[in-house]
């Protein structure tokens, strides 16, 4: 029966959410492979971290089924209690600390994460850099800058800032490898873009991660070297 060209097709993704994820995923690689090009950088100059925070393990799993490899948590003890038993089964896979983080967290960061993005504030750097000698391990480690000096969010000021990297770059060498941002929910996120990856270039930095669901590709085009996109591939967060 002709039907049974379509049984074939779906038999064995036996779960819709499957499909939704992978699906999204995919359009969301190409939108971003393409921003890339556009900007005159390689197809896969840019590199997707999927937020999967609020998520569970199945719905990361099913994106790392579809090829995805970097993920993104913005709290320390739920990347605790889902990650740990996915990378025993997926060496490759990176985690992206990407919340403010407290300093009586940095440890179980450090031994957690691969890129710890949010590095704000020199009490911090101090927890991450003990963190570090105990753990016998230093993740990546992005400087967070509050680009639209915002008095609620997190990020060091972008008065501080330049001591700020130049510090940290002294202080964990190569480890620190770039800088991030989240701007203003408000206006045009453009200057703010800008500042970020003239700043990392400025301090010779290689990595310039800003960019979420609303506007990854506005951020490529301006620069970003790493996006974090949570909505557009996971859906909405309750
Ligand atoms: C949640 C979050 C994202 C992803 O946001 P979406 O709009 O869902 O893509 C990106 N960056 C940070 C720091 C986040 O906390």
């Amino acid at each position: 029966m002709t039907k049974r060209g379509h049984v074939m097709t779906y038999a064995p993704m036996t779960d819709p959410a499957a499909i939704s994820i992978a699906d999204r995923l995919s359009a969301i690689r190409v939108r971003v492979a393409e921003a890339a090009v556009r900007s005159g950088r390689a197809v896969n100059a840019v590199t997707l971290v999927a937020v999967s925070k609020t998520h569970d393990q199945q719905a990361i799993l099913q994106a790392l089924t579809a090829g995805q490899l970097s993920f993104g948590e913005n709290r320390v003890q739920e990347a605790s209690q889902k990650f740990p038993q996915l990378r025993a089964d997926h060496p490759a896979m990176r985690l992206h600390i990407i919340g403010g983080l407290q300093t009586n967290k940095a440890r179980d960061a450090v031994r957690l994460a691969d890129v710890i993005e949010t590095l704000d504030r020199p009490r911090l750097a101090e927890a991450i850099a003990l963190a570090a000698a105990q753990e016998g391990r230093t993740p990546d480690l992005l400087v967070q800058v509050n680009v639209g000096d915002e008095p609620q969010k997190s990020g060091i000021p972008t008065a501080g800032a330049d001591d700020f990297i130049a510090e940290c770059k002294a202080r964990f060498g190569a480890s620190l490898t770039g800088l991030m941002c989240i701007p203003p929910a408000e206006g045009d996120p453009s200057p703010h873009f800008d500042w970020l990856a003239e700043r990392a270039a400025r301090h010779h930095l290689p990595v310039v991660s800003m960019g979420m669901s609303g506007d990854f590709e506005l951020a490529i085009a301006h620069g970003a070297t790493h996006v974090r996109v949570g909505s557009a591939i996971f859906g909405s967060r309750s």
